[in-house]
């Protein structure tokens, strides 16, 4: 049998991203045992540069999971709050209401300030909340909201639970590696994202980077889980430069790759790159008469939601476009039926982009179902 020759889908899914050849061929690195020193030097390296990456220095440090995004996000809520914890969470969209089910699945005292899908935050809200409950130790919130492509202004909530002496969780997932974000300079507790959104690596290796300090802390706080326990994978990772459990060796040869072309673009170029891709994008999809709800001034570099034109159904447009080579993205939940999502991270290019609007200039006038009354149904 003869092999198909590999064909590129341009993937408009927010993650996994297209990749770089060389992160594809470093996934086919040798075999090698988790427990030699030349898995623990290649984790700590990776380590390493995933504390650069969120603009941290040597008293920061990262822990590596095998695990999608999730996991990450679960060990961190399961591991930072202390005995009598409990967790403030913003929720303007399906990602912070998810952080709320993560923490409450594990008995975690848990309060959600709902705000309704796409509205932005306001920090004075939010410190409110805070001073109105002393128990609420930690904030968490999303940086780059999925759902809808809101960004939320995570270094003014770092600063408010600063001025409440709280600790801020945030879910980095589909921002680090593209958008403004700081561990240092935004005074960002926990950082948690993920190998395979905006950093350009391959699904299954998630992490945490926060200060020493606080990972030293963890030692002192209920085990909540016994695979998720960050305390345990710190220890085990940081102190003595081995992985808890056997990692998923190949991806680590793969993000590392990846790390070392996300740190030689630099954040900011990654960022402007996704953000003149999206401006393009944008740009085409409202010359062909398709409407962007979000304010521009909220909207993250790496992803768009867009409302379906009238009379397309999405499944429609998703056969369509993806007979041609892109995989666009359905919207969640209460967006599902009126939206759809095109994401811009990724080894992607502005010829990608030209591409698309053509496909989707070609597509859009075929796709319209008759209107009603009509009798093809
Ligand atoms: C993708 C994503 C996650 C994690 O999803 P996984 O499927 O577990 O990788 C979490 N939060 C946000 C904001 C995301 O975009």
């Amino acid at each position: 049998m003869t092999a198909r020759p590999p064909v590129r889908t341009v993937l408009m899914n927010p993650g996994p991203v297209n990749t770089a050849q060389t992160v594809r061929e470093a996934l086919g690195g040798p075999d090698l045992c988790h427990r030699e020193p030349e898995f623990g030097a290649l984790m700590t390296r990776v380590r390493r540069k995933i504390t650069a990456v969120c603009g941290a220095g040597d008293d920061h440090t990262s822990v590596v999971l095998t695990g999608s995004g999730t996991s990450a996000l679960e060990a961190t809520l399961t591991s930072a709050l202390p005995e009598n914890g409990g967790l403030l969470v913003v929720d303007n969209g399906h990602y912070g209401r998810r952080l709320y089910d993560i923490a409450s699945a594990h008995g975690i005292r848990c309060v959600r300030l709902e705000l309704g899908w796409g509205t932005p935050v306001d920090p004075d809200a939010v410190g409110r909340a805070l001073g109105a409950d002393p128990g609420l130790t930690h904030l968490a919130v999303v940086h780059h909201e999925t759902s809808t492509g809101m960004l939320n202004d995570v270094a003014a909530l770092a600063s408010t639970a600063r001025a409440h002496g709280r600790r801020i969780i945030v879910d980095a997932v589909s921002s680090v590696g593209a958008e403004p974000l700081d561990a240092v300079r935004d005074g960002i507790d926990w950082l948690v994202g993920t190998a395979n959104k905006c950093l350009e690596g391959m699904p299954g290796l998630a992490f945490v980077c926060a200060p020493r300090s606080a990972f030293e802390e963890l030692a002192t706080h209920p085990s909540r889980s016994f695979y998720l326990d960050l305390s345990r994978h710190y220890a085990a990772q940081v102190k003595t430069g081995a992985p808890a459990f056997t990692p998923a060796v190949p991806l680590f040869y793969a993000f590392e790759a990846a790390l070392d072309l996300a740190l030689a673009e630099g954040v900011a170029s990654r960022g402007r790159r996704y953000g003149a891709l999206a401006g393009k994008l944008r740009a085409g999809l409202t010359e062909l008469g398709l409407s962007i709800p979000l304010d521009p001034w909220h909207r993250a570099v790496s992803l768009t939601a867009v409302r379906l034109p009238d009379g397309v159904p999405y499944a429609n447009l998703h056969r369509a476009l993806k007979e041609r080579g892109f995989v666009i993205y359905a919207a969640q939940e209460q967006l599902a039926a009126g939206f759809f999502r095109l994401s811009t991270m990724g080894a992607m290019d502005e010829r990608d982009i030209d591409t698309f609007l053509a496909a989707f200039g070609q597509v859009l006038p075929t796709l319209r179902e008759p209107a009603a009354g009509g009798d093809s149904r």
